[in-house]
């Protein structure tokens, strides 16, 4: 017989090739898929309620001999039919109905009603319920609670009930194999995979639905740890698949000095800690995969570069890539001023590249010229090919997607041979959600900020005060200091954000005729961008008007004062990005949150977390909360990884007690692996392409 996994839902009555195409629309394939669509609401229909005890706004059974059913003309014409059971009595109304509908009401027939009871016109009342008028007896009442399913187009309720009932027959003939060992179920007190599902689809009425609901009932806990523990391995397998590769041994190498010691300040010790997992990774002939988390100014680039010092020491090339223009240019620059004196060639490659550069830098990579390539997107191109391409380094690594990852690494795949891949962000991302995102990466963590940095005072500051903030841009701008002017989002419009920007700076210029300012926005052509960029950089200019497109990497230490323009539109981590670019020399730092209207509740409570704290744990965190995982995370990375029951902020609290159980079942019963991650993860999902 064929498993319920193997079954399409096709096998059962009333789901032809029409419907089963409406159910994958619900993930739903094959019986198995069908039981694990889980109900989201129940109507007790198991007991009958006595008329005299119902209460408004309960969805109940009632059960009574009709009194009276008459057409009544209120405001509507309706029909009123009142039902009584001794020990109450109580009105079913309708406004639409036939004739042969108030025929079967007729006095002295017992009905049997399911509704919504309501306070109306004649005291309690069901609107339209749904009833049975006693032909002999009544049927019996249900044993259990009756599921409600997310339904789809073409799928309704009733359909949805009937095919599960058949499931359900099913589950009990051919129980599914129970991929979750028995020590592991006795030791969390849980159920069969088939009590689970049986529970679920029809509980009981003492069962305490509540429970059931917010996933708090080892039913759902159950089916919540088996996905889990799938994904685990599913990323435990994929991590395991990729170290199986080989990649060159890059020893660490004098280099690295050379570079340090002409450096104007010395690594922190949590650079020189997280350097050291690097150089330990990178002397082992299989792929590093390690994630840097390091806040805004932690000093996560020159980790990166001395991790491609390895690389370059041992003849390898560096590909650097980071998702905007602007920050990757950022970096070119700090790789060039670092590593030039050294006698090191770096090559720039993003997509705006003119025709005669972009073919000199396709050259210069696949024959070797260039050692580090630093770029955007443009890097994977078909086009691209390296010669010897080592050590893969992703800035800022929720902008990319998985396979935009890969994608690189594979550039640079000679053979089984691959590169090792290095990635950075800047996103804090909570330890218990990291397991899910970046559970393949070894992680490292800069938890210190290089010495001298100081707090950056922030302010909350209505539009009306305006003028006193371009005071306060003056007076910063002739000490010396530089200052950020940030024009946020208005409308998703990039030509409308361009506009507002252009705006200020020319409202800026006026009230601030002694000061120069330049601006960048994302709709400039990219030299230009480039052009105004660096005159900011070099200190040519006094203020930057921006859009939002300076959020990430970029680097101007002289700069002191960041105004952010209806920061209330801006979500946490964003704020926390922008504010990033100050603070990032000795001097002290200031941000001016600018609303303007009525705050809602939110954007408050967003703007006080950031004018309370600096630390980018704590705002990911209130982030997280405000948000939740997916809106946080970003569609790129929740498409990676999507759980069909379990909820990450609901069942936090599982993903270390099934990560340890994974650990278990890779050890003690590896023939289980296969099947849960079959079960659970759909093809196509990344864990596969290992
Ligand atoms: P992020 O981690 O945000 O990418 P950066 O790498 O851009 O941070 O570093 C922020 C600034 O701090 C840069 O100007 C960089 O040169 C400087 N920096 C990095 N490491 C140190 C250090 N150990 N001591 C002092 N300044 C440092
Ligand atoms: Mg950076």
């Amino acid at each position: 017989m064929k498993s319920l996994a193997e079954t399409p839902v096709t096998a059962l009555k009333g789901a032809g090739p029409r419907v089963a195409e409406r159910l994958v629309r619900l993930g739903i394939h094959t019986v198995e898929d069908l039981l694990f669509h889980l109900p989201f609401r129940y109507e007790d229909r198991t007991r009958i309620v006595p008329i005299g005890a119902l209460r408004p706004e309960q969805l109940v059974v009632v059960e009574g001999e009709v009194l009276a059913a008459d057409v009544v003309f209120g405001r509507r014409r309706s029909l009123l039919c009142r039902i009584g059971d001794g020990t109450g009595v109580v009105s079913l109304r309708f406004y639409h109905f036939s004739a042969a509908q108030k025929n079967n009401l007729e006095r002295g027939a017992r009905v049997r009603v399911y509704g919504e009871v309501r306070a109306g016109g004649s005291g309690l009342e069901f609107y339209h319920p749904e009833y049975e008028v006693a032909r002999g007896t009544l049927a019996p009442l249900e044993k259990s609670l009756s599921p409600i399913y997310h339904a789809t187009e073409g799928v309704q309720q009733r359909l949805m009930r009937n095919l599960m009932a058949q499931a359900l027959t099913l589950l009990k003939q051919q129980p599914p194999r129970d991929l979750l060992p028995s020590d592991v179920l006795q030791q969390s007190s849980l159920p069969t995979l088939q009590t689970a599902l049986q529970k679920l689809h029809t509980p009981l009425p003492d069962d305490p639905v509540d429970m059931l609901l917010a996933g708090e009932h080892p039913a759902v806990r159950r089916l919540v740890i088996e996905e889990m523990v799938a994904h685990q391995l599913g990323m435990l397998s994929k991590r395991a698949g990729q170290k199986a590769q080989s990649a060159p041994v890059m020893k660490p190498d004098g280099l690295r000095k050379k570079l340090l010691s002409a450096l104007p300040f010395s690594l922190t010790g949590a650079q020189q800690r997280v350097i050291q997992d690097i150089d330990g990774d990178l002397c082992q002939p299989s792929p590093m995969l390690r994630l840097v988390q390091g806040d805004v100014g932690s000093g996560k680039t020159l980790v990166a570069a001395c991790a491609a010092l390895n690389a370059i020491a041992n003849g390898y090339q560096v590909a650097l890539m980071a998702p905007t223009e602007i920050l990757a240019e950022q970096h070119l620059r700090n790789f060039l001023h670092w590593l030039t004196p050294l006698n090191i060639r770096v090559t720039w490659l993003v997509g705006s590249l003119g025709q005669k550069a972009r073919r000199e830098a396709y050259s210069d990579m696949a024959d070797g010229t260039a050692q580090v390539v630093v770029g955007t997107h443009a890097l994977f191109q078909d086009a691209v090919e390296f010669n010897q391409l080592g050590l893969v380094i992703i800035d800022e690594q929720h902008r990319f997607g998985v396979h935009q990852r890969l994608a690189l690494r594979e550039k640079g795949r000679r053979g089984e041979e691959v590169p090792h891949q290095l990635v950075l962000t800047a996103t804090p991302i909570p330890r218990t959600l990291a397991m899910s995102v970046y559970g393949d990466l070894d992680t490292s963590v800069i938890d210190e900020m290089p010495p001298g940095r100081q707090a950056i005072d922030t302010v909350v500051i209505g539009e009306a005060r305006r003028p006193q903030i371009v005071e306060r841009i003056r007076n910063a701008c002739l000490q010396g200091t530089q200052a950020y002017w940030v024009c946020t989002l208005i409308e998703e419009s990039e030509a409308l954000q361009a506009q507002a920007a252009e705006d200020t700076v020319q409202a800026l210029q006026i009230a601030l005729p002694e000061l120069t300012i330049e601006l960048v926005h994302g709709r400039m052509k990219p030299k230009q961008k480039a052009e105004h960029m660096a005159r900011f950089a070099n200190n040519e200019a006094h203020v930057l008007v921006a859009t939002t497109v300076i959020e990430v990497g970029v680097d101007v230490p002289n700069a002191t004062l960041m105004v952010i323009e209806n920061a209330e539109r801006l979500g946490l981590s964003q704020l926390h990005q922008l504010r990033g670019r100050v603070g990032r020399g000795a001097e002290k730092s200031y941000c001016v949150l600018m609303y303007s209207g009525r705050l809602s509740e939110t954007a408050q409570r967003r703007l006080h977390i950031m004018r309370d704290t600096n630390d980018g744990f704590r705002i990911a965190e209130e982030d997280l909360k405000l948000r939740g995982p997916g809106e946080w995370l970003g569609t790129r990375q929740t498409g990676d990884m999507a759980f069909r029951i379990a909820d990450l902020m609901r069942d936090e609290a599982w993903l270390e007690p099934a990560r340890d159980t994974a650990e278990v079942i890779l050890k003690k019963y590896p023939n289980h692996v296969q099947p849960l991650v079959k079960r659970w993860l759909r093809e196509g999902d990344d864990y596969a392409d290992v």
